[in-house]
């Protein structure tokens, strides 16, 4: 399935999504989803052995790492680094260093909040209580789904930052960056109104400060990355003929 597919996919597609593949609607042109999707296939019907489909899923595997080794090569040699003599001990101080500031900021602390706190939330909360309705659970869903992913790519879109104020040429480092924060202010907004439709004279209390969190989670992702709504993703945000 993976091979013969293969030209639909959309390339990146996968870098800018929710991650949610149960509800995503491009699914078909996802190469991230057929390789998830073979594996799990293979192993069914496997029973440990390698089939066909397990040769094609690593065989593709291993041609993505070596395309994506070239071009790591390519751009440093573009920019005058040899990788292969690459100082290991520096380069991990380097590491180090983008981490510490990543972590400093208050970006990226807020966002670590909310996610604790709308986790200690959710963990109150019975998914199998027959007291909620579909609406509620939904809601739920939506919150759960989120409350990781929006840190997760407010970090990526910090580290992207930090790659591009040290190399202010890199159109793809504030790429990434602009990326990132735009799927992160899709997770706020959807998980912003899945709060509210949750809040009521029970909930006020715990619900309000969640939701305030990401309305100044909102306003310093978009202070700080100004065009990040503007971002196009691929496949989401562009008119595509859809194969199926
Ligand atoms: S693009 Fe869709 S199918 Fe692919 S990883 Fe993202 S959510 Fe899953």
């Amino acid at each position: 399935m993976f091979e013969r597919e293969e030209n639909n996919f959309i390339p990146g597609i996968f870098n800018y999504c929710d991650r949610w593949c149960e509800r995503c609607p491009l699914t078909a042109r996802c190469s991230v989803y057929a390789m998830v999707e073979d594996e799990q296939q293979a192993e069914e019907y496997a029973g440990g052995a390698r089939t066909a489909t397990q040769e094609a899923f690593w065989r593709n595997l291993q041609n993505i790492f070596t395309e994506t080794k070239e071009m790591l090569r390519e751009a440093a040699a573009e920019r005058g680094i040899d990788i292969d003599q690459l100082d290991l001990k520096e380069a991990s101080e380097i590491i180090e260093r983008q981490r510490c500031s990543v972590e400093q900021q208050n970006l990226m602390k807020l966002a670590e909040k909310y996610t604790k706190q709308a986790g200690v939330f959710l963990k109150t909360q019975n998914l199998s209580d027959e007291t909620l309705d579909h609406t509620q659970l939904e809601m739920l869903q939506i919150i759960g789904w989120y409350h990781y992913f929006i840190a997760a790519k407010i970090n990526r879109a910090l580290y992207a930052e930090a790659d591009y104020e040290k190399d202010a040429d890199s159109d793809a480092f504030r790429n990434d960056g602009d990326g990132s924060i735009k799927i992160a202010l899709i997770a706020i907004d959807r998980s912003t109104i899945a709060w509210k439709v949750l809040l009521n004279d029970e909930t006020n209390r715990e619900i309000k400060p969640l939701i305030q969190l990401l309305d100044t989670l909102r306003r310093l992702c978009e202070e700080k990355f100004p065009n990040a709504r503007d971002f196009l993703r691929p496949g989401f945000d562009e008119i595509i003929e859809m194969v199926m």
